[in-house]
């Protein structure tokens, strides 16, 4: 039996609801709303979609959207001084660095030098580690659209057995705290179990099973669990069509859950984003 599609955009719309009626609210209140601002450094093709997708989300639920373009000839210190200007100015509420960055500028380190109550990615150490602890407000938005397709599925996750494939500190990783968080017994792969060669050893027994890597086709069909809950975070070009890391065909007839590429946490991750700009606003207001 082929399985049900984990549609982002259901879930995204959902949430969108719920934060146009608390931004709403805000104004009605304070006379205020939530403001972003996305720093782009240099013009980069990869990067327009996102931020589309920021422009339009945030104009349909009444956040400020600001873009900064910055000269691709930009350097580390000059970034870091407009980050720290942005952070001093009240009436920015979050703030988004658009990757990727010129090779110049270390990208990895650009978050720690967001105010951790302004960093709307969850990236800074700071809100990075309250993930760790699981009394978080903020966390990174892929790793939560993830999160949040799997809790749609109703399904018990307490005991449950997940494998995460992928280890990056913006997917991964985080995925797998918020699940540990939950008392699900997890096991991330990465490029070590690539090489050693068993990873299909450890897809078999997913039950919840996040594939966040890049490459198309890596996690085949067949290893799929009679059932189980497949959320592919990748995103692949190849010819003129978008795909995911796991084989789609084979997969949905074996798995009970699984999300489309495109259309299943693509969608959703700009939302979970402006869910944190919200959040960010209200912490900062003390509403
Ligand atoms: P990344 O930083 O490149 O991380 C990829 C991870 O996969 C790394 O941990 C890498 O391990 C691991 N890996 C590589 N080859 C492997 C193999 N053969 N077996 C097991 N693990 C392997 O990428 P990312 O930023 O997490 O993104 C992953 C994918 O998700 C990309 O396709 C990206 O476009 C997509 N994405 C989608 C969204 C969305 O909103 N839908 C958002 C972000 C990213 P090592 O580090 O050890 O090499």
């Amino acid at each position: 039996m082929a399985a049900a599609l984990l549609e982002g955009k259901k879930i995204a719309a959902e949430i969108r609801e719920d934060l146009k009626a608390r931004i709403e609210d805000f104004r009605n209140r304070s006379g205020a709303v939530p403001s972003l601002a996305t720093i782009q450094v240099g013009e980069n093709p990869a990067a327009a979609v996102y931020l589309r997708a920021q422009q339009k989300t945030a104009e349909k639920l009444g956040i400020n959207f600001k873009l900064h373009k910055l000269d691709e000839k930009t350097n580390e210190r000059e970034l870091i001084d407009y980050i720290d200007r942005l952070n001093k100015e009240r009436d920015t509420n979050g703030i988004l660095i658009q990757m990727p960055l010129p090779s110049g500028i270390n990208a990895k380190e650009i978050p720690n030098f967001i105010d951790p109550a302004k960093d709307v990615e969850g990236m800074h150490p700071e809100n990075l580690g309250k993930v760790l602890s699981g009394k978080f407000e903020i966390a990174p938005c892929t790793a939560m659209a993830a999160f949040e397709l799997i809790k749609s599925t109703g399904i018990k996750l307490y005991g449950k057995e997940a494998v995460i494939v992928g280890h990056s500190e913006i997917v991964g990783k985080p995925v797998t705290l918020l699940l540990l968080n939950e008392f699900v017994t997890v096991t991330t792969c990465h490029i070590g179990t690539g090489e050693r060669g068993t990873l299909p050893d450890h897809v078999k027994r997913a039950e919840i099973l996040v594939v966040a890597v890049g490459k198309a086709g890596l996690v085949k069909g067949e290893w799929i669990k009679e059932g189980a809950v497949v959320i592919d975070v990748g995103i692949n070009r190849v010819g003129d069509k978008l795909v995911g890391d796991v084989e789609f065909e084979g997969a949905e007839e074996r798995a009970a859950y699984i999300t489309p590429v495109p259309g299943g946490v693509g969608p959703l991750t700009v939302t979970i984003l402006m869910k944190n700009v919200v959040e960010a606003f209200r912490a900062q207001k003390g509403i």
